[in-house]
């Protein structure tokens, strides 16, 4: 990491123990959405972590930006999805959006004037994209969309969505079909938020579209049928993103129950020296370790440009496992006041199971590994 980079992630780290920390179980408890963070999160560049530097961004590789991720997520996990879905939706439009694109909408975007995100679930499915129904007809020069998506993040407080529609109902491969179109909020959808078991205080929304028009300039890359394509390259970055989320909720669980079984005694000593205890806290903090290892190399493998759907599926699954099972283990070794939301490991418990089905869920992880062992004869 470099100097610039180590700075960068020491003025996060005093912002989450300044400004996030004390506030985290007022906004999350309450559901409540962080305007003050988000201000703040504009100032430190966050928005922008991603967006090359040319378009005003930090122009971190994913590499750091695990990191941020990291660390962001060991406070508070929702607050990471915020500027996350946002970049997932940045990557789409610098990957393959026109110049006149890039230039409309990256700046402010690095800015979190416009703060985005991915409108691909819809109500009948999430895993099988290729059977979304949302319908974009062509009108003179524009698109007119028609239909629902569900579980939306960033839909209701932000203000500008890339969605994946049907352009062609008919084609074969669907996936020729589908598109993905830059939708301002002011086109006229409606985002109502739904409510959720955790990653609370920020806003996951179904989204309505009634006859909602955009120009055609507003497909990424001028070309019909390339949508699918389009999001999954964006969703790779997403995937070290949610492994990040992964190994810092699980790092924080751990963190929790060393210090809390080094208070608590039972039978006249504190419950780190039994041995059944000794062994639960050595399981977390290998599955915390193999996790980042395993996150750091996918997002490694993400900025060399090589494919790495195999290595961030893997970061992906592995992480996410490991937040839910160091959450659950968290939540015994403190006993009856892990069952407290007065305790911060009843949040983990509840954030956890959100990373195991967000950005594709971990079955299907697990077959995109599958598919990649069985093409490459040997690992
Ligand atoms: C809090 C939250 C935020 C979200 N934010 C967004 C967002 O911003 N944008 C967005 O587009 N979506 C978002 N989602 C939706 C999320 O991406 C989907 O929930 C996810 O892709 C799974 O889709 P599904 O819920 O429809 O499950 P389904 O696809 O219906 O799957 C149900 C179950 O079947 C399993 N399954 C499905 N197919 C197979 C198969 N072939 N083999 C084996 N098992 C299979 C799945 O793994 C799962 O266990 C969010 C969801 C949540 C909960």
């Amino acid at each position: 990491m470099s100097n610039d980079q180590a700075i960068i992630l020491d003025t996060i780290d005093k912002f989450l123990e300044k400004e996030v920390r004390p506030v985290v179980k007022e906004y999350e408890l309450a559901d409540k959405y962080p305007y003050e963070i988000v201000s703040k999160m504009k100032e430190l560049g966050l928005f922008g972590a991603t967006i090359s530097e040319s378009y005003g961004g930090l122009g971190l590789s994913a590499e750091v930006y695990a990191q941020i991720v990291e660390h962001v997520s060991k406070v508070w996990m929702s607050i990471s999805g915020i500027f996350n879905s946002h970049l997932i939706m940045c990557t789409a439009i610098e990957k393959f959006g026109t110049d006149h694109m890039k230039e409309k909408y990256l700046p402010l975007m690095a800015r979190g004037e416009l703060r985005g995100g991915i409108a691909l679930t819809e109500p009948d499915c999430g895993t099988d994209l290729q059977a979304i129904r949302m319908r974009a007809a062509k009108k003179d020069d524009h698109y007119i969309l028609n239909g629902t998506k569900q579980w939306i993040t960033n839909s209701v407080e932000g203000n500008v969505l890339a969605v994946l529609v049907k352009t062609n109902v008919d084609a074969n491969p669907r996936h020729k079909g589908m598109s993905l179109l830059i939708v301002e909020k002011e086109a006229g959808y409606k985002a109502t938020k739904l409510s959720k078991l955790g990653y609370r205080g920020i806003d996951t929304g179904e989204v309505e579209f009634n006859d909602v028009a955009v120009h055609q300039d507003s497909l990424i890359g001028l070309e019909e049928g390339r949508g699918l394509q389009q999001i999954l390259s964006g969703l790779a970055l997403g995937r070290i993103n949610v492994a990040a989320r992964g190994v810092g909720v699980a790092s924080a669980a751990l963190d929790a129950s060393l210090a809390y079984s080094q208070e608590r005694e039972t039978f006249g000593q504190p419950i780190n020296q039994h041995q059944a205890i000794q062994i639960k806290l050595a399981d977390m903090a290998t599955r915390v370790e193999a996790s980042r290892l395993l996150t750091a190399k996918a997002a490694r493998a993400y900025d060399s440009g090589e494919r790495c759907d195999l290595e961030a599926g893997m970061a992906k699954l592995s992480a996410t496992e490991a937040a839910m099972e160091n959450a659950n283990e968290a939540l015994r070794i403190h006993g009856a006041y892990g069952y407290s939301p007065d305790n911060e490991v009843e949040r983990y418990y509840r954030d956890a199971p959100l990373l195991v089905v967000g950005e594709g869920t971990n079955e299907l992880q697990r077959i995109i590994i599958a598919r990649q062992l069985i093409e490459l004869g040997n690992f």
